[in-house]
């Protein structure tokens, strides 16, 4: 396998998604450049992944909102070294938790590769926003990257 790796960003190296009916209006937004969560339709409650029930109130029901594309750094780690030899072009590089704007400050976070950053600098409350890379017609990838 060979992939085109590049310092601060981890590869893609799955082209397909495999999601499923609930979670596909997550990824057909990304490919629109939006960023959307799942929100309970009884009590409000952000839902991200969206599981089959609200972990708040138990209702079934969702509804996908936009978000604004931003968010600060939750948590993250600096990956120095490399999982596998493929990696070694793109080490050193930050991944962590993003709390997401727009979701009340109690709701959605999102596992992401902070990218454009210096990892060292990089601080637990930075703000961010979102970046959106189409990897094909069928596939787009979203990272944080400091907000300028
Ligand atoms: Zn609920």
């Amino acid at each position: 396998m060979s992939i085109n790796a590049t310092q601060g960003v981890f590869p893609t190296i799955m082209t397909e998604t495999h999601a499923s009916e609930f979670v596909q209006p997550f990824w057909d937004a990304a490919k629109k450049d939006k960023l959307v969560s799942a929100r309970c339709t009884k009590c409000g409650t952000f839902r991200l992944p969206p599981g089959p029930f609200c972990f708040e109130c138990q209702h079934r029901e969702i509804e996908w909102v936009e978000l604004p594309g931003t968010g600060r750094v939750y948590s993250f780690v600096v990956v120095r070294h490399p999982l596998a030899e493929i990696l070694q072009p793109a080490v050193p590089y930050a991944s962590g938790i993003v709390e997401l704007d727009g979701t009340q400050g109690a709701g959605s976070r999102m596992i992401v590769n902070f990218i454009d950053c210096d990892v060292d600098t990089l601080q637990i409350g930075d703000e961010v926003e979102a970046d959106f890379e189409h990897v094909n017609d069928e596939m787009t990838v979203i990272r944080f990257r400091p907000k300028r």
